[in-house]
């Protein structure tokens, strides 16, 4: 199957200052993940074990910084689907398990397939640059909304939803419990079409790259520079 494209928001917000940066990605926990492809189209998950089910049923991941941050997310979260049918012929019941249950070997088989395009431009430029930056940059397109921002959204659309829509309940208030949880269920809209925009922008600046055969970025002096890349 074709390219996908992938990105990921997460329960927490990266602790940029701890020192073991890979082990404080590994105890993310995904919120919400959208995926791309011309096969499929839009796709919304909420768990990572059919997310990364879907990645690998395509020839190519392409991401952005996907290889060290959203790979790592779903390898190390220990959900993985299983399939459970009986074989009529044999009489044997049958259970199906399409992903590795070591997180190293499934993020082997997610980075195998992956296309990272923060790491080729990170191995070009020597230094990294921003999904914001390419986006404006390159498509005159900033951002809708933030990392930190997307990560209260969740919190404040579970605690909508599944703590004070259940308080209001118990205490006999239909009406607000209600108010409450579609209150919740716009935070968690607002979250989903924030990385699904996301993953439209990844789109653009790769299809951008693919075509321009460069890339416009802007610099810390706030200053546009194109590099040339060589994307296919
Ligand atoms: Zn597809």
């Amino acid at each position: 199957m074709p390219d996908i494209f992938y990105d990921i928001e997460t329960k927490e917000l990266l602790d940029q200052h701890d020192p073991d940066e890979d082990a404080a990605i590994r105890s993310l926990h995904l919120s919400v993940g959208v995926s791309w492809c011309e096969c499929h189209g839009n796709q919304v998950f909420h768990n990572t074990g059919p997310l990364a089910e879907h990645l690998l049923a395509h020839d190519r991941i392409i991401g952005f910084y996907t290889t060290h941050f959203d790979n790592t997310v779903l390898a190390w979260s220990p959900e993985r689907p299983t399939y459970e049918s009986y074989d009529p012929v044999t009489g044997k019941h049958v259970v199906r398990k399409p992903l590795p249950d070591s997180p190293e070997e499934l993020k082997k088989l997610l980075d195998a397939k992956s296309f990272d395009l923060q790491i080729d431009l990170e191995s070009r430029l020597g230094f990294r640059v921003s999904l914001a930056s390419l986006a404006e940059a390159s498509l005159g397109k900033g951002k809708n909304a933030s990392g930190p921002q997307a990560v209260v959204w969740n919190h404040v659309a579970v605690a909508l939803r599944d703590r004070w829509s259940f308080a209001l309940m118990d205490v006999g208030d239909k009406v607000g419990a209600e108010r409450v949880n579609a209150l919740g269920v716009w935070f968690q809209e607002r979250l989903e079409e924030y990385c699904a925009a996301d993953v439209q922008l990844l789109r653009r600046i790769f299809e951008y790259g693919v075509m321009n055969r460069r890339i416009a970025y802007t610099d810390f002096k706030s200053e546009r520079r194109v590099i040339r890349v060589q994307w296919k």
